[in-house]
């Protein structure tokens, strides 16, 4: 059998100097041609060709060979990718070649030839499709990696942002742009600055006054700003979500990939965020026949919640504490009077904590990157990964510039330290007994929730002490707190 005739096909992406030069495929395609003995009659080299954006059958240089199939009997390249990388080419390669009689040799063991070159083909060709779904999974990526670079793929536009640039290459850039002033000190204000006074008034008020509530700086807001929309109010629950929002202050988008400078530092977000934790945590006013002893009476035959009965004030205009009743199905605990429960438990705040000193668990927030540190890692390794698909290949000064972005921020976040949330218990300077004469009846429920209070209660057991009627059960950290590790003397107990 004479020598093969081959047809060197080499290709240089656009702008790289390394991993893909000639130098190396042409050493690769030389030996393979010697493995196969064959001579190459040509090698056809490809610079500045995207295997994703440039038809295999439109390239400069191998093109005009595909056309002249008759002047070699086969392809030879160093891998399949330089090649193609787009799919759909793989498949008419292989077409073409059947149609030719032509065959593929490359230096990472292709040969289309023999059978199992064949299936190695198939194979590749079967990789080939799951490589589409892959590329159209970086297609997708790749719109992030647009975001990443801050490039603008469509959407809303957060508050605060505006979009620059023009076809392909839209940005979101912080709007600084002058949108109204206020009358009495003639300024004027852009919508980060209206942000920025947002938070500031949030944390501190005016000049550190006490912060703002949502409703009145919506309430602010409403008087001397234009919606984004133009249309609707500003109103409480705007407030909050701007507040909370990531896409508003932090220039990130719904994947938490960054697509636009942010407006205000991680730091400053963070506090906001705490300061509204803070805030959700505040006793809300309670609702009207809101139960006192909710999560405080159980039954002790099915475990379950008592159910809260109010009932109408007598005649007279005595109130009506209400009734308990345990809801279970077939269980033979019912009623009991609200009235006798609170006796119990009035006797059993003045026996056991009249002189106790009330305490309260606070909780200290912690300062913690970890999350977003990860979160810059996942990106790094995510931003290599799309290189080494290739996805840069045609702007490497976007990758680095990306890459040091990214990496500048790692290592901004990796110094500080991480202080943990705590809790600390702060004494209130006033006695269980004090408390308790002042406090209304949801006071009290909410104190005996808090503290961990529990009454097992079953009606069927005869009035008295220790009948079983009702048991008090306290996880006593609170009256262990203050009557042993923190003695109070005196005081009368
Ligand atoms: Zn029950």
């Amino acid at each position: 059998m004479g020598q093969v005739r081959l047809l060197g096909a080499l290709r240089e992406s656009k702008g790289r100097d390394w991993s893909d030069s000639f130098d190396g495929q042409e050493k690769d395609v030389q030996g393979v041609a010697a493995r196969h003995r064959g001579t190459l009659v040509e090698i056809a080299r490809d610079r500045d060709v995207s295997g994703r954006e440039v038809h295999l059958f439109k390239r400069p240089a191998l093109g005009p060979w595909l056309k002249k199939p008759d002047l070699y009997d086969g392809i030879a390249v160093q891998k399949i990718d330089r090649l193609t990388r787009r799919p759909v080419d793989i498949y008419l390669f292989f077409e073409w070649c059947k149609e030719h009689g032509k065959f593929l040799v490359s230096a990472d063991g292709v040969d289309t030839r023999t059978r199992a070159g064949k299936a190695h083909a198939e194979l590749l060709a079967m990789v080939g499709g799951w490589e589409w779904e892959a590329i159209q999974e970086r297609n997708r990526d790749s719109r992030a990696r647009a975001r990443e670079a801050g490039r603008w793929h469509g959407g809303t536009v957060p508050y605060g942002y505006r979009i620059t640039g023009g076809k392909g290459n839209w940005r979101l850039v912080p709007d600084t742009v002058p949108l109204f002033s206020t009358v009495a000190d003639r300024r004027t204000w852009s919508p980060v600055d209206v942000l920025h006074w947002m938070i500031e008034m949030f944390l501190f008020g005016e000049n550190g006054t006490g912060g703002w509530s949502y409703l009145r700086i919506a309430a602010w807001l409403d008087l001397h700003v234009p919606t984004s929309t133009g249309r609707g109010q500003w109103n409480h629950r705007t407030v909050k979500n701007m507040l909370r929002s990531r896409a508003n202050l932090l220039g990130e988008d719904s994947h938490g990939n960054s697509r636009a400078k942010p407006l205000i530092t991680m730091g400053l977000f963070q506090q906001v965020q705490r300061e509204m934790d803070a805030r959700a945590r505040t006793i809300k006013p309670p609702r009207a026949n809101a139960n006192p002893l909710a999560d405080v009476i159980w039954c002790p035959e099915c475990t379950k919640k008592f159910h809260y009965l109010p009932q109408p004030d007598y005649a007279d205009g005595t109130e009506h504490l209400g009734r308990y009743h345990c809801n279970t199905l077939n269980c033979p605990v019912k009623t009991i009077a609200a009235k006798e429960l609170w006796e119990v438990l009035d006797a059993y705040m003045r026996l056991m904590a009249s002189g106790v000193e009330r305490h309260l668990l606070e909780v200290v927030p912690g300062v913690d990157y970890t999350p977003e540190i990860n979160d810059l890692k996942v990106r790094i390794s995510r931003l290599r990964r799309q290189d080494e698909d290739g996805d840069w290949e045609d702007d490497r000064e976007g990758y680095r510039r990306r890459l040091g972005e990214l990496r500048g921020k790692l290592r901004e976040l990796e110094v500080e330290p991480v202080v943990p949330q705590s809790e600390q218990w702060t004494p209130t300077g006033e006695t269980y007994g004090r408390f308790w004469e002042s406090a209304a009846l949801l006071g009290k429920g909410a104190e005996l929730r808090r503290i961990g209070v529990k009454l097992w209660v079953d009606p069927r057991k005869p009035k008295g002490i220790g009948s079983g009627r009702i048991n008090v059960e306290a996880p006593s950290g609170w009256l262990r707190w203050g009557l042993l590790e923190k003695p109070k003397r005196g005081n009368g107990s």
